[in-house]
């Protein structure tokens, strides 16, 4: 797996498409849905606390059933629920592709990861599935929280989150979100009025 730096990096390609129909939402609600992003981004990695508090250890399982489109299907079920009844800010749907789409992003990186592969076609299929190219050096299971043996790891996630920021950056100049969604009623009125 890829340290929570690749995996929340995600979340600037997410964002911008995300905040252009988030506008008029009060920022209460704008810090909810982007809270609650960057938490579904690292979410499949709760198997890692689970492991070790039910289970034989922290990274024994790891890579398992949370890291199946199954389960992004179902988080993202729960995400669109919670969220629309809390902010009212987008439709159930479009909550639960984004859900999806940021679930599914962790578990397509983890599969891109130098290592055993995750059960991403669990319950259809037991087999773990890996890139036979890895992107990723990983996070050594041995010693998770040393500085020094993840220097690699580091150092390409940063480029990896570099790549992202200025692919994004890139679409955003082309105008390519604008082109996503038509201007709204209220965009009209407000530019008639102006
Ligand atoms: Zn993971």
């Amino acid at each position: 797996m890829p340290s929570p730096i690749a995996h929340t990096s995600i979340a600037m390609a997410l964002w911008p498409a995300t905040a252009r129909k988030l506008r008029g939402t009060p920022a209460r609600g704008r810090i909810i849905i982007l809270g609650a992003t960057l938490v579904t981004l690292v979410a499949a990695d709760f198997d890692i606390l689970t492991g070790s508090i039910f289970g034989s250890g922290p990274f024994v399982d790891h890579g398992g059933p949370t890291h199946s489109f199954v389960a992004a299907a179902i988080w993202a079920m729960a995400f669109a629920t919670v969220l629309s009844i809390a902010t009212r800010a987008m439709h159930w749907t479009t909550f639960w592709m984004l859900g999806f789409i940021a679930y599914g992003s962790h578990i397509m990186l983890d599969a891109f990861t130098f290592g055993r592969g995750v059960r991403m076609f669990w319950p259809f299929l037991a087999d773990r599935i890996a890139s036979p190219l890895p992107i990723f050096a990983g996070v050594r299971h041995s010693t998770p929280a040393s500085i020094v043996d993840h220097t690699l790891t580091i150092a390409t996630e940063l480029l990896f989150a570099l790549l992202v920021w200025r692919v994004t950056a890139w679409w955003y100049q082309r105008g390519y979100y604008d082109s996503q969604e038509q201007p709204s009623a209220s965009d009209k009125e407000q530019s008639v009025a102006s």
